[in-house]
Order: structure tokens, then sequence, then C-alpha cells
């Protein structure tokens, strides 16, 4: 680990001058990802920013009739929350299948969307990473590549995104709030995270000085009809292989409105709101859900370990709209 300062941000605007100030520093929260970063020398920021004194601390209702998430709030004080328990239970669903009870106590929201890929090879710092070093290689593309992405992938890079979280927060059309030097901005957030492109050392669309403050959950909360489909090698503490998140709105036997989002499989959690709308009106069945799911993965290529995932992914998607049309009904 490199040695760096330590700033304690005493409000928002502290931490974004200070971000502002210093392209080298870094801001911190829960640091469960962070800290293992630092120690690996894959991030060497000369300055921790830390924003846990901060007031982005609690689930409070929005006027619009939904509900926003504090960044700081822990993963585990989500999830148990009661109003997200009752009105979003697919996001305490998708919390409680990932990581482990003690990193979800300290992880915070905001640090959950910012997480980074666990390509092997980006923590392995012996071996080409385009992610972590621009312009060295991916080692994956050749490599061993059984975890890595199957959709918008490039001849850059090939990881996944390793949420559960976000993808349900993809499913439920979420969007984030942040603060930067500049002031606030709303992303949505089919927006947040990127596809690797060419530059794949850059996640998301977030600017370096700026925090997210909130991610705020609409109206629709498809509390009746959900599921969050995790597909590991093993039943705890594990990354997706591959998982779906679905959410069905019905009338009678017919699709009202639907959402399935997916994790394990692209960069980004990887939903397509134009497959969705050809669905609607359709009669929820098994049919439906293989000709959604082979549209929502067209384009689909595996690499030489990861094949697999095309098949088991639409599967998963079938699956989980099975059991969320069963749920409650
Ligand atoms: Fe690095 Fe991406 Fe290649 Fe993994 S897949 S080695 S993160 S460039």
């Amino acid at each position: 680990m490199n040695n760096f300062t330590y700033h304690q941000a005493k409000n928002i605007s502290d931490a974004t001058s200070a971000a502002a100030q210093n392209k080298e520093a870094k801001f911190i929260a829960g640091g469960t990802n962070l800290i293992d970063l630092m120690k690996y020398r894959i991030e060497n920021p000369d300055q921790l920013i830390d924003l846990t004194k901060l007031a982005f601390d609690k689930i409070e209702n929005t006027k619009n009739g939904g509900l926003r998430l504090g960044a700081l709030v822990t993963n585990a004080d989500t999830a148990y929350h009661p109003e997200v328990e009752k009105r979003y239970p697919l996001v305490a669903k998708a919390i409680l299948s990932g990581a482990s009870a003690q990193l979800r106590n300290a992880a915070t929201n905001g640090g959950n969307l910012l997480q980074r890929t666990r390509c092997y090879y980006f923590y392995d710092t012996a071996t080409p990473c385009n992610k972590r070093e621009p312009g060295s290689g991916c080692s994956a593309i050749k490599g061993f590549n059984r975890i890595h992405a199957i959709l918008g992938t490039s001849e850059a890079c090939i990881a996944t995104h390793p949420s559960d979280l976000c993808v349900a927060l993809a499913a439920l059309d979420a969007t984030v709030q942040v603060t930067g030097a500049d002031g606030d901005r709303s992303i949505p957030f089919l927006e947040f995270h990127r596809l690797p492109g060419d530059t794949p050392a850059v996640d998301t669309n977030l600017r370096p000085d700026e925090v997210i403050t909130a991610i705020d959950l609409p109206a629709q909360n498809f509390s009746k009809h959900f599921a969050y489909v995790k597909v590991r090698d093993r039943p705890s503490y594990a990354f997706a292989v591959v998982s779906a998140a679905a959410a069905i709105e019905l009338e009678g036997d017919k699709i009202k409105d639907i959402r399935v989002a997916l994790g394990g499989v692209a960069h980004k959690p990887w939903r397509k709101p134009e497959v969705e709308k050809k669905v609607i009106g359709k009669t929820a069945n098994e049919a439906t859900y293989k000709k959604l799911a082979e549209e929502l993965i067209a384009g689909a290529e595996g690499f030489s370990h990861n094949a697999f995932k095309i098949p088991l992914v639409k599967k998963t998607i079938v699956r989980a709209l099975t059991e969320a049309v069963a749920k409650n009904s």
C-alpha cells in the first residue's frame, strides 16, 4: 500500500472541493472494495477523502411516491429497512444474495455502485490488464475467462460488473443522485455504468469530483411479482455466474409491465427496455419468457471458458419470470 493522507470531509462541498483540487484523491465510505484494491496496489490514491460524516445516511420517502436510499446507508440497513422490505422487496432480495453479513454491515449503497470488477487478472498486477493499466492488453480474452462477459464486450476488456444490488436497481429504473464541484445532477441508472469500449479503465459516467448522495427508487415498485435468481458456484459469499432480476405487473394472465435485468453477463447490468415493450399485452407464460430471453441476449458471444453462460442465462431468465409470476398470484 502506498502512503496517503487522510481528510475527513465536514460537508458535501468540502468533499467535492477537496476532490476537485487533487486528481489523485479517492473518496472512501465503507471501504470494503477500495482497501483491498489499495493493498493490492491496484488503486494508489495519495489522499483518502472520508465521506462517512456526511448526512446521506437516511432512507426517506420522495415527493413522487418513491423512496430515497441515502448513499451512506449500509447495504444491511437498506435490505432490512421496513419500507424497503415492504415496498421494494426486489432490492432487499438482491442485496441479501450478495457478499457476507459482515460485508453488508460495512458496505454502503453508494460504494456498491462503484465496486470494481472481480476479473482475476485485474487483481493480479503481474499480468496485463487494460482496466488496471490502459494499453497493456487484456489477459482474459485468451486466458481463463469462465466468469467473464458474453454481452457488450470489446477487444479491450471482457470484464463483468459484480454487484447484485445494481441488477435490481437497473430493473426498477432507479436514479442516481450526485453532487460535484459544478452542482447536482441526476443520472438514470441505465446510464450510470459504462460498457468497456476502448476505455475500460472508466467504469461509470461519474466525474472524479462527484459524490453519489442517494439512489432514488420510483413509485412503481413491482412488490407483488418479482424475483432475483442468482446462479453461483457456492450458496453464499460468491459473485453471480449469471443472475436475473425480474419484475412483472399483470392484468389477468397478460403482461401489463415487465422488467428484466441481468448480472454476471456484461460490464454493466444488462437491460433492454425495447425488448420488454414487445411482450406487453402478451400472455405471461414460458413461451413468452423464452422469446424475451432470446431477444434480450441477442448477439451474446462466448469465449473459450464461458460459452456455457449463454444457455444458462436464458434458463435463468425463464426461471426468474416464472417465479415472479407464481409469487402471490
Ligand atoms: Fe483487465 Fe478487463 Fe481484461 Fe479483465 S477483462 S484482464 S479487467 S481488461
